[in-house]
């Protein structure tokens, strides 16, 4: 029997781990789409009674539906079993150095309502929970045919994140944030579980579940946005390292690079030479001392150049835009080139504000990893821009949410009482 999970009067009990082992793998193969029984026992290699059993469970936890009958093939129709994805909704939030994100989703992530803002994420924890709440309950009321609690909630934010706990670990460009308990936060006050990660991994959960990274079980999904940073797929899983730091690519140093300063200190990392905030800087240079005049135009409109104002340069063939961009690939693809030597990814992808907004950078990329890797490691290697464009975030965090949320020791957890509770996370175990 599952250890501290009291069943709720009226609910299905708690569930032995073997009965749980087939509960897992046949809630795994509905929630990829509607299937017969007869499809879950070939896919899942289970006996035809012990997929009729775990179906039977599913449907009395409400966590499945039985449809009407599907083609017939001969015979009596089987009748398809689908995912009860209504039975509640997810609260999702993907906080930027400049933006806030918010999404009410489906329990398979589609996304049923969306707003974005902008935000300073250094205007503090307090001050940004706050209106992502604000923004979570707008939702909440707004969204038509919402049906259901939250059952879970996810937060994507652009800093360091120690999984386990859910915390913010020393953010270079959030102060306030340092150790800020972003889940009881919300955990008090939703009554659900809530999960928080780097945008990275949030931005490659959400690829892998739903954009172009679906089938490849070894991915690196790197974000260049102000900062620069990485998500990795490992053998089908998200690795997040020892103490989930793992793909923070941004504080590489660049061989022989000048030397910049970066906000972690440290000198000559790749992302205060390549990052959004170094092209902007870089930008606005090249404005001031009248190398660039359409730059220099961008900067007399808007009193400060962005990375975007350079991308747009360069998209209009402004040359000093277009070689800032060049550059920037260049030392991204050098990065990328020694972590596919020392990875071998099958797919490589690009996300990210700046990686949005043109063909200069990616190119760029591209041409450094394929001259400087391996033959071996690059004979089937792809590099691809992120498919998700602006949602990526929101589908990302939902999609961590989800996987938490049905995976084996997110399920135990909860099953046995019927509906996710806010304390299911506490020990870490779902780490
Ligand atoms: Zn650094």
């Amino acid at each position: 029997m599952i250890r501290g999970v009291d069943a709720v009067p009226g609910q299905p009990g708690p569930l032995p781990d073997e009965a749980l082992d087939a509960l897992v793998a046949v809630l795994d193969e509905v929630r990829m789409g509607s299937r017969s029984r007869a499809e879950l026992v070939v896919r899942t290699g289970l006996s035809r009674g012990v997929v009729a059993q775990r179906v039977s469970e599913l449907i009395d936890r409400g966590l499945v539906v039985e449809g009407d009958p599907g083609p017939s093939t001969g015979g009596r129709p089987p009748r398809q079993l689908s995912f009860q994805a209504h039975a509640g909704h997810l609260l999702v939030a993907d906080l930027g150095a400049s933006s806030i994100d918010v999404a009410v989703t489906t329990l398979d992530g589609r996304i049923l309502g969306h707003l974005d803002e902008p935000a300073d994420i250094a205007a503090g924890p307090d001050a940004v929970l706050d209106r992502v709440d604000e923004l979570f309950e707008r939702l909440q009321a707004g969204t038509r045919g919402l049906a259901g609690r939250a059952w879970a909630i996810g937060i994507g934010v652009p800093g360091p994140v120690e999984f386990r706990t859910g915390r913010s670990i020393s953010p270079p460009i959030m102060p306030g944030w340092d150790g800020y308990p972003v889940r009881e936060r919300f955990a008090a006050r939703y009554g659900a579980p809530v999960w928080v990660d780097n945008d990275v991994n949030v931005l490659a959960l959400g690829e892998w579940r739903s954009g172009i990274a679906v089938g490849h079980d070894n991915v690196v999904v790197v974000k260049v946005g102000t900062g620069i940073g990485a998500g990795i797929i490992s053998d089908g899983r998200l690795h997040r390292g020892a103490q989930g730091a793992a793909g923070d690519v941004g504080h590489i140093q660049v061989a022989g690079a000048r030397a910049v300063v970066c906000r972690c200190g440290n000198i000559g990392c790749l992302e205060a030479l390549a990052g959004g905030a170094a092209l902007a800087r870089d930008g606005e240079e090249a404005a001031r001392s009248g190398r660039s005049a359409r730059l220099a135009a961008a900067l007399d409109r808007g009193g400060a150049i962005t990375a975007e104002d350079v991308a747009i340069a360069a998209s209009f063939g402004d040359p000093v835009a277009l070689e800032l961009l060049q550059s920037a690939g260049r030392q991204v693809g050098s990065m990328l080139a020694s972590v596919v030597n020392f990875f071998n990814p099958s797919l490589i992808v690009i996300g990210g504000g700046v990686a949005r907004s043109g063909d200069a950078l990616l190119a760029a990329i591209r041409e450094t990893v394929y001259r400087r890797s391996l033959p071996l490691a690059t004979r089937d290697l792809l590099i691809q821009r992120s498919s998700l464009g602006a949602l990526a975030g929101v589908m990302g965090a939902a999609a961590m949410v989800a996987d938490e949320l049905f995976a084996r020791g997110g399920l135990a957890r909860w099953v046995g009482a019927g509906l996710p509770a806010a304390d299911m996370t506490e020990d870490g175990s779902a780490a």
